[in-house]
């Protein structure tokens, strides 16, 4: 059993795509642990998103990223990381196949719907940045 971290990012709310998105992945088995709605702060973008901060386009992602309340949700299930990453599909939505999230929802390689852990590792990491521990529940 493994628990990801996934975020409904400003696009997929304003789209209206939330329940359709999180359909996919109770559909595939996966369990709701944590959910929180919040806008999120800069320092802790910064520190979410600190490989991409060296970027020109890194000050355009904080500004998206904040234009609006995103979900932060915790999802648990077998081998829930490469499962979920599989079901998005990869950052550039113009190379995401159709039936994956991105290649579904997304307009832009920044406005792609979704954020999910690439690895056992940062979700691990990625929980704690977002959930306390008592947020966390024991599905
Ligand atoms: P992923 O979200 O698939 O793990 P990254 O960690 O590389 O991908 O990027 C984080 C987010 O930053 C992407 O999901 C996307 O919203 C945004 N992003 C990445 N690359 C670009 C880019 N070249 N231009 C604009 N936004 C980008």
């Amino acid at each position: 059993m493994q628990t990801t971290l996934i975020i409904f990012k400003p696009d997929c709310l304003a789209k209206g795509v939330t329940g359709k998105v999180l359909d996919r992945f109770e559909s595939a088995g996966l369990q709701v642990a944590a959910c929180k709605m919040t806008v999120l702060a800069a320092e802790k973008l910064r520190e979410h998103y600190a490989h991409l901060a060296s970027k020109p386009f890194y000050p355009e992602i904080e500004t998206f990223m904040r234009s609006r309340p995103v979900i932060v949700m915790a999802l648990r299930g077998e081998d829930a990381v490469a499962k979920v990453r599989d079901l998005i599909g990869p950052t550039d939505f113009r190379k995401a196949a159709k039936g994956t999230v991105r290649g579904d929802f997304a307009t832009s390689i920044m406005e792609n719907v979704v954020h999910a852990s690439d690895s056992v590792e940062n979700a691990e990491a990625e929980l704690k940045r977002f959930f306390a521990p008592g947020e966390l529940f024991g599905v």
